[in-house]
């Protein structure tokens, strides 16, 4: 049996965030299912930061992380974590009342975000049609991540610092004994005191295997599909391009453009995969707001993006299952949360509460803890 002081469950970006702060004072172990980390959702995102989208408390928990992702530590990475993309909203005449709803609630935290004339959007992405859109905001701050760069350099960080990763090690029996959790998988057994469950889409499953309550996960697909631009077209300046009611979005990376109909269909948790409808969705919306013909898929994928009521992900140690650790239910931001995030989460693991910089930024343990979704103080979101 293989003894530690934390034993993450998940090592997607979520467990190997976590991991890579408690790695530096602790002795960390991550299980993953799987046989390498980031098959599942942390490998299908389209890699965008911005501060532009989501629940207040996910804008917070993004920006809490920026200056990380600008300046890494040194020993993180070699390779810039993101570069500046920019971000566009834009609306329908019948949307206009929900963009500008949009723009008053994230100016305040984010005062970069301005509204745009239709012309100035149609100059920045000459492919948009100009009968098509009715207002428009950008978010100059939004950057491309590199995700695959920023959980290699979590994972460098947990190894450096003498923690490990166990792949084709899901944890299948998990039994409270003398204070510690006995986790049993298929790669050996192991023990620790905490166990923190950053299963992604099987958080919920994994709380079943310890006898918690369930937070009301719901994993639900997004699909992406990757098309050339037309021919003569080079649209790597382009900001991403987001529907206001999320209908469609397109962003432009490394020359070819990657749409999506922003599905969000409830899914078991599973190997998502993209549905045929959900294809012929994105071509039919995108090819309604812009003049870009969708000819030929070059690559298309699903993933799963899991949500719980508010919208705000859980991090706090379960009341009632001693030990017992939530990380889970980062959404559709999980990758430019993971700093602040996991930086909260590792100081709420250890006693220590929020770190100072992101309880400035209005984020309170309430906010975070699984509680508020079981006496109904969560507020319920659309997502
Ligand atoms: C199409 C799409 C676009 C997105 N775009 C963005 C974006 O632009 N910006 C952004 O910030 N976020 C984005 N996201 C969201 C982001 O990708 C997720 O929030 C994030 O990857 C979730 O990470 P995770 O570690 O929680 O989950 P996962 O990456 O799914 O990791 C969970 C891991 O736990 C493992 N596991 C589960 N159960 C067990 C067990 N019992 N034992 C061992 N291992 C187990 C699984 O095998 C899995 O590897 C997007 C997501 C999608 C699908």
């Amino acid at each position: 049996m293989r003894e530690c002081d934390f034993l993450i469950v998940g090592a997607g970006i979520a467990g190997a965030s976590v991991a890579h702060w408690l790695a530096k004072e602790h002795k960390v172990v991550v299980l993953e299912r799987e046989d390498q980390p980031g098959y599942h959702t942390t490998g299908r995102s389209i890699a965008v930061y911005t501060e532009a989208y989501g629940p207040a408390a996910i804008r917070a928990l993004a920006i809490a992380g920026g200056p990380f992702f600008k300046n890494p530590p040194k020993d993180f990475t070699s390779l810039p974590l993101c570069h500046p993309h920019g971000l566009m909203f834009v609306a329908r005449e019948d949307q206009k009342t929900l963009l500008y709803d949009a723009l008053k609630a994230v100016q305040p935290m984010s005062p970069a975000i301005r509204e745009i004339s239709v012309a100035e959007a149609v100059a920045m992405v000459p492919v948009l049609k100009r009968d098509y859109l009715a207002a428009c905001f950008l978010d100059p701050n939004t950057m491309a991540l590199d995700v695959n760069a920023i959980h290699q350099g979590y994972l460098r960080g947990l190894k450096a610092a003498g923690g490990e990763v166990v792949t084709n090690a899901e944890a299948t029996r998990l039994e409270r004994k003398g204070g510690k959790w006995i986790v049993t998988t298929p790669a050996g057994v192991f023990a620790a005191p905490v166990v923190i469950n950053a299963a992604g889409a099987w958080a919920d499953v994994l709380a079943a295997r310890v006898g918690a309550k369930a937070i009301g996960l719901v994993p639900k697909r997004r699909t992406v599909i990757a098309f050339a631009p037309p021919a003569g077209v080079n649209g790597n300046a382009w900001p991403v391009v987001f529907d206001t009611k999320e209908e469609w979005y397109f962003k432009v990376d490394a020359g070819t453009v990657l749409g999506s109909p922003a599905d969000a269909t409830p899914s078991p948790p599973t190997d998502a995969q993209p549905e045929e409808i959900d294809i012929a969705l994105t071509i039919d919306r995108i090819e309604r707001a812009t003049t870009m013909p969708i000819r030929r898929i070059i690559r298309k994928w699903a993933g799963l993006r899991s949500f719980v009521a508010d919208g705000v992900p859980v991090a706090g140690y379960d009341p009632n299952v001693e030990g017992f650790f939530w990380l889970a239910g980062q959404g559709g931001y999980g990758i430019e949360t993971s700093v602040g995030l996991s930086r909260t989460a590792a100081s709420l693991a250890t006693g220590k509460g929020i770190p100072a910089d992101v309880r400035a930024l209005g984020i309170t343990e309430r906010d975070l803890a699984p509680m508020r979704l079981w006496d109904g103080t969560a507020k319920v979101a659309a997502h």
